[in-house]
């Protein structure tokens, strides 16, 4: 059943779509970009969340960014994926919403990214809402309109 299918979807907000803190994939600002890497590699993401100590959100991180900053003239300087860390490579200008934020403030984030970081009022981190979870739930949304038809 679509979350969509007895409601308006202006009237749908972030908090009823977005993937809960516990379940998404981070790193932290002082970590290695070595670690980072491994992380995106390891679990096949193309950007994940990057948190302070104490969970707040400061930015992303993406395998595309980390290739970039080790590309030297002629080839990747590789040692440099331990010598930096990902505070001096992570992207810190990207959307922020609440979860109390509609589904269509959400959707016109995700017109630019594949996913936004949603914050509480404080900065910390409270999860993503990402671009499938979005077109997942219009495609219930458009079959079921369908089938009433
Ligand atoms: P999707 O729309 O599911 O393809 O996700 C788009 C992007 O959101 C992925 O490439 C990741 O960068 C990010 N993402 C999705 N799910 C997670 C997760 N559980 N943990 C961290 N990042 C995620």
């Amino acid at each position: 059943m679509s979350i969509l299918q007895d409601r308006d979807l202006t009237s749908l907000t972030i908090r009823d779509l977005m993937i809960p803190s516990e379940k998404v994939a981070h790193v932290q600002l002082n970590n290695p970009l070595e670690h980072a890497l491994l992380v995106l590699v390891k679990s096949g993401y193309s950007a994940v969340p990057v948190l302070d100590s104490t969970y707040r959100l400061q930015g992303t991180i993406g395998k595309t960014r980390i290739l970039n900053e080790i590309l030297g003239l002629e080839q990747f300087e590789i040692e440099r994926l331990s010598t930096l860390q990902v505070q001096e490579v992570m992207v810190t200008d990207i959307p922020r919403l609440l979860k109390e934020d509609t589904i269509l403030d959400g959707l016109k984030a995700l017109i630019d990214y594949p996913f936004v970081c949603i914050v509480d009022e404080e900065g910390y981190f409270d999860g993503i809402l990402t671009r499938r979870a979005l077109l997942k739930e219009l495609r219930k949304d458009i079959y079921s309109g369908k089938s009433k038809n």
